[in-house]
């Protein structure tokens, strides 16, 4: 029997643990990549899209891959609490991986700014939920001031162990594509995820017997490369919330994509990095193109994303209109959470159900009217 047990024991050659590491994993990665069929036909171009349905993940985002390393080493360190800002992902996993290991669990979230799937989340795993009458920066600066004064050790991604797993996402893309996408393309928040990606893909194509710094070079992967090639990486940011395309801080961030609603990403240096070595691009959307494409994504594929992963793929329409990524290639979109998450978002713009007697007839002239022609 060979059971999956989640990206640290699949990929631990490539990851910072040693045999005695005590690994808490609950499954998460091996999520699948769907090609989005429907799509290039309706869009009229000759290209191959997939999504990486991240919404798969045992809490229903990419977090997961982060949070399995993060609360491992956290747990191997003897640490006995977790915390972390969060927009609501974050929280949802640092809360059911603090479940799994038993230690204790503290979240910052901004008052009334985040999904109600992901605040059920936190709450039903029992962490301790800190509502703070700020924003995701405000509780980002204040997790990393109250680390220095409580014994508590941070999950967010300016935790190095959160990028470490959060790159086996690329290896799973290669070894299912067999090789790396022309583009990747992906929503920019706190920015850690692209750079998380980037990394993954550069590990990828190394042959260095010393390249990662975790393996000695022992691994097998260093000894035969996994890609011939590196992706384009493409970051999107919602218009209300895009420092990177500003070139400063945004005081007060405001998306429908409440998932990527930062100003002030703790990752931006590391994000333009990946961006420039990759000879890619940052672009935004509006909220109203996100929601466009969550619902078109969602009718004529069957994926349901939540609206901040939908971005991926608003953007990357939007460039292939523009000619900018060119017929011919591949292209991979991060859809990094599920749309169950924000029920309300999905409610508030679908069609409402239609409300009629318990009759047959009624119920006839229903399906009548909506049936497709022909
Ligand atoms: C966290 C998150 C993002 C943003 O990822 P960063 O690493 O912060 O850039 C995007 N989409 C979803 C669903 C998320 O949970």
């Amino acid at each position: 029997m060979s059971l999956y047990t989640g990206i640290i024991e699949k990929y631990r050659d490539r990851l910072p643990v040693t045999a005695d590491t005590p690994v808490i994993s609950l499954n998460e990665g091996n999520t699948p990549l769907i090609e989005l069929r429907n799509l290039p036909r309706l869009i009229k171009k000759k290209v191959r899209i997939f999504g990486k349905f991240e919404g798969l993940n045992p809490t229903g985002s990419f977090k997961d891959r982060g949070m399995t390393m993060a609360v491992t080493k956290a747990v191997e360190a003897g640490a006995k609490a977790i915390i972390c800002a969060s927009t609501g992902n974050t929280s949802a996993a640092a809360a059911a991986y603090a479940a799994r290991a038993g230690i204790a669990c503290f979240v910052l979230i901004p008052e009334g700014k985040i999904a109600l799937g992901k605040l059920s989340q936190a709450m039903m795993h029992g962490s301790v939920v800190i509502q703070i009458r700020g924003n995701f920066d405000d509780g980002m600066r204040l997790v990393q001031e109250l680390a220095k004064t409580t014994p508590v050790n941070i999950v967010n991604s300016i935790n190095p162990y959160r990028l470490q797993g959060q790159k086996t996402i690329a290896f799973e893309i290669i070894e299912a594509l067999g090789d790396a996408p022309d583009y990747h393309a992906l929503p920019v928040g706190n920015a850690g995820n692209i750079s998380a990606h980037w990394t993954g893909y550069s590990e990828a194509v190394c042959e260095s017997t010393r390249a990662c710094g975790f393996c000695s070079g022992k691994c097998s992967y260093h000894k035969s490369k996994m890609a011939t090639q590196r992706p384009i990486m493409l970051g999107y940011q919602a218009s209300g919330a895009a420092p990177i395309l500003r070139g400063r801080p945004v005081e007060n961030p405001e998306t429908v994509a409440t998932a990527i609603r930062i100003g002030n990403p703790v990752s931006w240096q590391l994000a333009v990095a990946a961006q420039q070595e990759s000879g890619g691009w940052f672009d935004e959307c509006t909220d109203q193109e996100i929601l466009h494409v969550q619902k078109l994504l969602a009718q004529t594929e069957g994926i349901f994303c939540e609206p901040a992963s939908a971005i991926s793929l608003a953007g990357v329409l939007k460039d292939l209109e523009l000619g900018k990524i060119g017929e011919g290639s591949t292209i991979v979109c991060t859809l990094t959470g599920h749309g169950l998450k924000d029920p309300d978002t999905a409610i508030a713009q679908s069609t409402k159900p239609v409300t009629v007697d318990a009759e047959h007839g009624a119920i006839e002239r229903v399906i009548r009217e909506y049936l497709p022609e022909g």
